[in-house]
């Protein structure tokens, strides 16, 4: 799925289409436009109202990742994430004659060895593509949540509130990314928050304002100076697994096909 539209610059026909992908998947959709008001009425599994001043996103540039891994280590230090578990990791991908190789060694936090001479003779291109929860516009995981635990808050961040999570995993299974694991010191499901605890005063997620080379990109496309709107309207870029319509709002510049 490719997308090049300028959200900043819409008119209600664009943003209806906009939101229509955002909401992909959630039956039928009749949206109405006024400026700093937007609101959605449908029928159907996942409809709600959207947030009247911020649509929040995350944009990676995949030319740009070098996989150093210095997000990583980062998010483990602002978010107190476990050994051995990750709320973003890297993974490389090497493509070859043979098939497509990817790996993640320790979620990328160390960054990567030399790919094997044998895989090397091999190899068309590598690179490395960061992954995190996705804070779907249509996210599986809060509707399996018996508990109401995960929430998709109004600016578009999916939230848990972990005082209520029964550590059950139905949200954990339901992702088709890989983003929920059950932390193994609190019991109870953890993710990316796209470092909601920052964002609300004004900061970056952590593994942005590490990155050295801006591959990590985030902020509102309500916002047209963001460097978010500016990648949305002039990159190409796509989305993991779209067929799974969970409208994900990490959007990828310059992701290979062969990406899963
Ligand atoms: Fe939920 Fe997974 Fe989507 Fe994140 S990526 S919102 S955990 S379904």
């Amino acid at each position: 799925m490719k997308k090049t539209t300028d959200f900043s610059r819409l008119d209600s026909n664009s943003r209806r289409k906009f939101l229509q992908y955002a909401m992909s998947g959630a039956a039928t959709i009749l949206m109405v436009h006024t400026p700093g008001a937007v609101a959605i009425q449908g029928r159907g599994k996942g409809w709600k109202q959207m947030s009247t001043k911020h649509q929040y996103a995350y944009v990676i540039d995949i030319d740009k990742c070098i996989g150093w891994g210095g997000c990583v280590r980062a998010c483990e230090q602002e978010n107190g994430v476990p050994e051995g578990q990750f709320r973003t990791w890297i993974e490389r991908y090497i493509l070859t004659e043979d098939g497509v190789y990817v790996d993640s060694p320790n979620g990328g936090a160390d960054g990567f060895e030399p790919i094997s001479a044998e895989i090397q003779e091999k190899a068309k291109r590598s690179f490395f593509v960061p992954k995190m929860c996705n804070h779907c516009e249509n996210p599986p995981c809060v509707q399996v949540c018996p508990v109401g635990a995960t929430f998709k808050s109004p600016e578009g961040f999916v939230l848990m509130d972990h005082e209520y999570c029964l550590g059950c995993a139905y949200c954990v299974q339901a992702c088709p990314y890989g983003a929920r694991f059950i932390n193994a010191e609190k019991h109870v499901s953890d993710k990316c928050t796209w470092c909601y605890h920052r964002v609300k005063n004004g900061k970056q997620p952590a593994c942005v304002e590490a990155c050295p080379t801006g591959a990590r990109k985030f902020g509102d496309l309500m916002d047209p100076d963001s460097d978010v709107s500016r990648l949305f309207s002039e990159s190409q870029w796509m989305v993991l697994k779209p067929e799974m319509y969970t409208a994900p709002m990490c959007l990828y510049v310059e992701l290979p096909k062969e990406v899963v």
